[in-house]
C-alpha cells in the first residue's frame, strides 16, 4: 500500500495557487496507481510539518509540483518534512525513513525528460497542421538571473526537441533574463513560429505579461510578418499525471536510510470512527451517524434545513477554502469555517472530509490526548527559517507574543508550542480543544511583516 503525497506552494491570499495540485491529485486518484493521494503546502494545510503524519501508509513518495529545481524544491521542502538533506536533489531523488515510514522524495515533475512531449503536444494542439520545414518552435521560460536552474530546464528541453528534428528551429526564450523573449524575430527565421510556455500553471504571465509583450492578437497571431501560434502553457496539460506517476515509479529505485520511529495514524483514525458512530461535535463541526454514513454540518446549522448537500470530500473542501466572505483560509482552524453546507459520506469519505476539513487534526488530537504529541518551540521554528523569513529568529519575545495573540486568537486551536497547556482534546468530549504543536506559516509570515513594518515606522523617525 502506498501513499503519494504533491507537494504545492499554496498561498495565504488566495486559492488558485493549490488548485492546480488539487486537479493532479485528483487525476492521479482516478489512474489509482496509488493507494492515496495526498496534497501538502508550505503556505496553507496540510502543511509540510504536517503532512507526513496524514498519510496512512509506510511507503511514501513526496513529489514538488514545481515546474523547476530552486529554493522551494532544494530548501523549504527537504527542512520541513525533516529529510536531513539540503541543496541539490539527486536524480533518483532522496528516501529516508521518518515515523516509521520510508519517504521518498523526488524532483520536481518539470525537469523529468517527458515535460518534452508535454512540449511537443501543447505545440501541436496550438499548430495543429505542424509542419517541421518551415515551423520554428520557441519554448518561452520565466527565467531568473537569481537561479540557474530555472532556465536549465528550459535549455534542456530546447537540447531534446531540437535532436528530434521536429521543428526547423528550437529556441529557448525568457521573460527575465537573456536571452529575452522580445529577441524572436531575430533569433527565429521560419515563417510560423509555435510559442509554448514553459509555465506550471495558467496565471498573469502566460495570460498577460507574454500575449501584452509579444502583442498577440489570438491563439494565431501575425506578428513582423510571420504566422504566431500560442500554446497553453505545459504545467496544466493532462498528460502531466503520467509525468508524475513515471517519477513516482522511478523513486521506488532510492532506498532509504535508518531514522526514528512512531505510529499511530491508523489507531488515531479508529478512535476517531468510534467517536464519530455515537455523534461527535470536533471544532466547528458536528458528525452525526446515519444509516451507516455520516453527516458532516457546521455546528450553528445543527437543527437546521435547506442546507446544500455535498457527497464528494473534494466537493466539499472546494466549500471550506474560503470564509463566507470569500477570503481565502490558509489555515483550516481558524474560526472562520463557513456555514451552509452539509456532506453525506460513508466510512472511508469521511476521514477524507475530516482531512479535509481540519487537515492533520485527528493525528494530532489523538497524538495530545495520549500524551504522546511532541511540540517545537518557537524559537526552533523560527531558527529553521531560511530566505526572506530568517530574520523572524531576532523577533523580540514580546512581538511575537502580540502578533501570535492577534492571529491565534481567531484560531480554534491551543498553543502548545507557547507553553499553553490542553489535558483534554475532542477526543475527550471538548470539541474546541485542538492542539497546535507548532506555529504555523501564517503566524511565521505575520511575525516577519511586523518586523518589517516596525523597521520602517523607525525609519521613519
Ligand atoms: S500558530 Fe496560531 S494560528 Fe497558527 S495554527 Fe497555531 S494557534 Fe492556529
Amino acid at each position: 500500500m502506498r501513499s503519494l503525497v504533491l507537494i504545492g506552494h499554496g498561498s495565504h491570499l488566495n486559492s488558485e495557487s493549490a488548485s492546480a495540485v488539487y486537479r493532479y491529485a485528483e487525476l492521479l486518484r482516478e489512474k489509482g496507481t496509488f493507494d492515496e493521494v495526498i496534497e501538502g503546502y508550505w503556505k496553507e494545510e496540510p502543511s509540510l510539518r504536517q503532512v507526513l503524519r496524514t498519510v496512512s501508509f509506510t511507503d511514501v513518495t513526496v513529489i514538488p509540483m514545481f515546474i523547476s529545481e530552486g529554493y522551494f524544491t532544494e530548501t523549504v521542502i527537504p527542512r520541513e518534512l525533516g529529510l536531513g538533506h539540503q541543496g541539490p536533489v539527486p536524480k533518483d531523488g532522496i528516501a529516508r525513513v521518518i515515523g516509521g515510514r520510508t519517504v521518498r522524495y523526488t524532483l520536481p515533475y518539470g525537469v523529468h525528460p517527458a515535460m518534452s512531449d508535454v512540449i511537443l503536444d501543447r505545440a501541436r494542439e496550438a499548430c495543429p497542421d505542424l509542419d517541421g520545414k518551415d515551423t520554428a518552435l520557441v519554448i518561452i521560460g520565466h527565467g531568473t538571473t537569481r537561479n540557474a536552474n530555472s532556465s536549465r530546464v528550459v535549455y534542456e528541453n530546447a537540447d531534446r526537441i531540437r535532436a528530434m528534428g521536429i521543428f526547423s528551429e528550437v529556441s529557448a526564450l525568457f521573460l527575465d533574463e537573456d536571452p529575452r523573449l522580445s529577441t524572436w524575430p531575430d533569433v527565429t527565421t521560419s515563417p510560423r513560429v509555435v510559442m509554448v510556455p514553459f509555465f506550471a500553471s495558467e496565471g498573469w504571465h502566460t495570460l498577460e505579461t507574454i500575449p501584452d509583450d509579444l502583442g498577440l492578437t489570438g491563439p494565431v497571431s501575425e506578428l513582423e510578418g510571420r504566422v504566431v501560434y500560442y500554446a497553453k502553457p505545459t504545467g496544466t496539460h493532462p498528460k502531466v499525471a503520467d509525468v508524475i506517476s513515471n517519477l513516482a515509479e522511478e523513486a521506488r529505485g532510492a532506498s532509504p536510510r535508518g531514522g526514528e520511529l512512531d505510529g499511530g495514524h491508523e489507531a488515531a483514525w479508529q478512535a476517531f470512527e468510534a467517536k464519530a458512530s455515537l455523534g461527535l461535535r470536533m471544532g466547528e463541526i458536528l458528525i452525526t451517524p446515519h444509516d451507516g454514513l455520516f453527516e458532516v454540518r457546521h455546528a450553528l446549522d445543527e437543527g437546521r434545513d435547506f442546507l446544500k448537500t455535498y457527497v464528494t470530500p473534494e466537493g466539499l473542501r472546494d466549500v471550506v477554502r474560503e470564509d463566507e466572505r470569500g477570503e481565502q483560509r490558509p489555515i483550516r482552524t481558524l474560526r472562520s469555517l463557513p456555514r451552509g453546507w452539509r456532506g453525506v459520506f460513508d466510512r472511508a469519505n469521511l476521514r477524507r472530509a475530516v482531512h479535509f476539513l481540519y487537515p492533520a487534526v485527528v493525528e494530532e488530537s489523538f497524538a495530545c490526548s495520549s500524551h504522546a504529541l511532541h511540540w517545537t518551540p518557537w524559537a526552533t521554528t523560527a531558527r529553521r527559517q531560511t530566505g526572506i523569513y530568517a530574520k523572524v529568529a531576532s523577533a523580540k519575545p514580546d512581538l511575537v507574543a502580540s502578533v501570535s495573540k492577534e492571529v491565534c486568537g481567531s484560531c480554534l486551536r491551543t498553543r502548545l508550542w507557547a507553553g499553553e497547556k490542553l489535558p483534554k482534546t475532542f477526543f475527550d468530549g471538548v470539541p474546541g480543544a485542538l492542539p497546535c504543536a507548532e506555529a504555523c506559516t501564517l503566524l511565521v509570515a505575520e511575525v516577519r511583516e511586523a518586523m518589517s513594518s516596525k523597521g520602517k515606522a523607525a525609519g521613519h523617525h
